[in-house]
């Protein structure tokens, strides 16, 4: 998303809302199996000096770690930093050593990692190599790759990296090393349940209306706020049967999309409006997901009480 606009809106959309508590409610019908993980999908906190936004990461760490029922995880969503894709050596280095230091004080759960655009260096002046692009942001979190996949009870998780730098600007989408993958990782899954986790969603409604997308008289969905090749992923999913959600970050809106198959959650940010208050209806948050041995799942978006001021 284009920085300025989003924060014009964000600031107007803070002043003029009330607390509106957006809430994506769990799978139709009340899950029958055993439950085998519980984890809080933390995506866009945006951290940076400003904004009180470390005290608002730190909140957020301590309301999922408070909770009587406790995640077994934590698992992020991108945009951990407000932004390094336009950002000098020195402004990317002050984030990071930010965020670092906050997940390695305030954090007792395993956490696993995904980038978002605003993670990957694209800083287009003197002195970017070596780390320009996403070697930066796999080093500050300990990844090898900014894509990989895992199994945890049961299920296997595949984190994706939906950010494909295209000009100064970026595309959402896989390129085909990424998707032959994926689509190797899902059948080699087998009988397993599949969760898919990227920063920009496949599939979304809540892209739809972010922006004046309609003000031409045609919807338009740019393709870096939805993956654009979500045709492709969307009938791979159905034809492999096994993958039972998705989820994403990146719009700071909180919807639910059935589709052929497979649920895509998009589970709003935790800094809400880039920590200026709420994003439209949505509330500073994050997603918590149960899932079951039997490839049921839920996912419930929960607001932290958080002000920026
Ligand atoms: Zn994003």
């Amino acid at each position: 998303m284009a920085l300025t606009r989003r924060h014009v809106i964000a600031g107007a959309a803070a002043a003029g809302m009330t607390a509106l508590v957006p809430s994506a409610a769990a799978t139709t019908a009340q899950p029958k199996g055993k439950r085998v993980l519980r984890f809080a999908h933390l995506t866009d906190i945006h951290v940076q000096p400003e904004k009180r936004a470390e005290e608002g990461m730190v909140h957020t760490l301590e309301h999922v770690q408070n909770l009587s029922d406790k995640p077994d995880l934590i698992v992020t969503g991108g945009d951990l930093i407000m932004d390094a894709f336009r950002a000098d050596r020195v402004r990317t280095k002050t984030q990071w050593d930010i965020f670092q230091r906050v997940i390695k004080n305030h954090v007792s759960l395993p956490v696993e990692h995904c980038i978002g655009n605003h993670d990957v260096w694209h800083w287009p002046g003197e002195g970017r190599e070596p780390e320009r692009g996403k070697k930066w942001a796999c080093d500050a979190l300990g990844l090898a790759k900014p894509y990989r996949a895992f199994d945890r009870a049961g299920w296997r998780f595949i984190v994706l990296d939906s950010t494909f730098p295209r000009g100064e600007d970026y595309v959402a989408r896989l390129d085909d090393e990424q998707y032959e993958w994926l689509v190797a990782e899902i059948a080699e899954a087998k009988g397993k349940p599949v969760i898919v986790v990227s920063h920009i969603p496949i599939l979304a409604a809540c892209a739809y209306l972010d922006g004046d997308n309609e003000k031409d008289g045609d919807w338009k969905v740019p393709g870096a706020w939805m993956h654009i090749d979500a045709r492709k992923i969307v009938k791979m999913f159905h034809k492999a049967g096994n993958v039972k959600l998705a989820i994403s970050g990146h719009i700071h809106l909180v919807d639910r999309v059935d589709y052929l198959g497979t649920t895509y959650f998009c589970n709003g940010a935790v800094c809400g409006g880039w920590w200026n208050g709420n994003y439209q209806e949505c509330e500073p948050g994050y997603a918590l997901v149960n899932l079951y041995e039997n490839g049921e799942y839920e996912c419930e978006y929960v607001t932290t009480g958080w002000k920026s001021s």
